[in-house]
């Protein structure tokens, strides 16, 4: 089953030529889920082609603008499109207002149901699944409510013992992938603790952004295989970092060493660094296997 993240902006609040306001689109299985949606967003999924209306879910983090600008729009243009199918929107309290209002004053009549699900969530929890995933959000630490969220693709098939597959019709193999005896007769045929063994584990990605450096977060996104932290600053202005409830690059990468991730993800970098180099500098200095938030860039799971 495919599992990639692909940026589509990774600014802060302050926009530049070439550095976007926040938005990932989370890939499981070829269904795309968006996290945030900052302005702009609509015509970054045009210049990276992907079809709007295949997004089936959205999870906004926050709400300064600079994480849902973009969402008006982009589900105007999602009925403009002529969309049918319902879309689940995740995020903060206010979210509703803000929506509602916004399609009240300008007489929006959506051409599909929009169900949003405001957040209230003090710990890790489950809100939402489907076939391939199941989201979950936490507690960000960032001077307004703010949500992380994890994606998880939905365990596997359980793998059939290969020295034994010789003995199995194809029906027969889908029962045992799917957890079941084999039964002939009331009588256990093939018991399916001795022809399979468990699926690879869930792959997990966690999305941070924003917030200060908050270890209360570990326990959240421990042992995940991607993380993505904000790095708004570096160690040099933790003051100020601390001030704007943002992490440093050097903060990213303690969350990651302490969560045991397998790879980190940088962004979020404030207007005032040109570049990547020194963030990557001071977070690979404490966990190396960190990469930036390239817009455009597909990291794979
Ligand atoms: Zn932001
Ligand atoms: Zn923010």
């Amino acid at each position: 089953m495919s599992f990639t993240i692909k940026i589509l902006g990774a600014g802060s609040a302050t926009p530049l030529k070439g550095r976007h306001h926040s938005a990932q689109l989370v890939s499981i299985n070829e269904h795309i889920y968006l996290i945030d949606c900052g302005e702009g967003t609509q015509y970054r999924l045009i210049e990276e082609k992907i079809n709007i209306n295949k997004i089936e879910v959205i999870f906004i983090s926050h709400l300064h603008g600079d994480h849902y600008y973009g969402l008006v729009g982009l589900i105007s243009t999602m009925s403009l499109l002529g969309r049918k199918s319902s879309i689940q929107v995740f995020g903060p309290a206010g979210l509703n207002d803000i929506i509602t209002l916004n399609f009240k004053i300008s007489n929006t009549v959506l051409a599909f149901d929009l169900f949003i699900h405001e957040l209230n969530s003090l710990e890790k929890q489950n809100i939402y699944q489907d076939n391939y995933a199941s989201f979950y959000t936490f507690p960000l630490k960032h001077g307004i409510q703010a949500f992380g969220y994890i994606a998880e693709e939905k365990p596997g098939l359980l793998k059939l013992v290969k020295e034994k597959v010789s003995d199995l019709t194809v029906d027969e193999m889908v029962i045992l992938k799917n957890g079941n005896n084999v039964v002939d007769q009331g009588n256990i045929k093939f018991a399916v603790n001795n022809y399979t063994y468990p699926p690879e584990p869930a792959r997990r990605y966690a999305y941070c952004s924003d917030t200060v450096y908050d270890e209360n977060i570990v326990p959240y996104i421990e042992g995940a295989d991607l993380l993505y932290h904000e790095a708004t600053y570096l160690e040099e202005h933790k003051v100020k970092a601390l001030r704007n409830n943002h992490a440093t690059a050097g903060e990213a990468a303690t969350m990651a060493q302490k969560a045991n991730v397998k790879k980190l993800v940088i962004g979020h970098l404030s207007s005032r660094y040109e570049d990547f180099l020194a963030h990557l500098n001071e977070a690979k200095a404490i966990f190396e296997n960190t990469v930036p938030a390239i817009e455009g860039k597909t990291i794979t799971i």
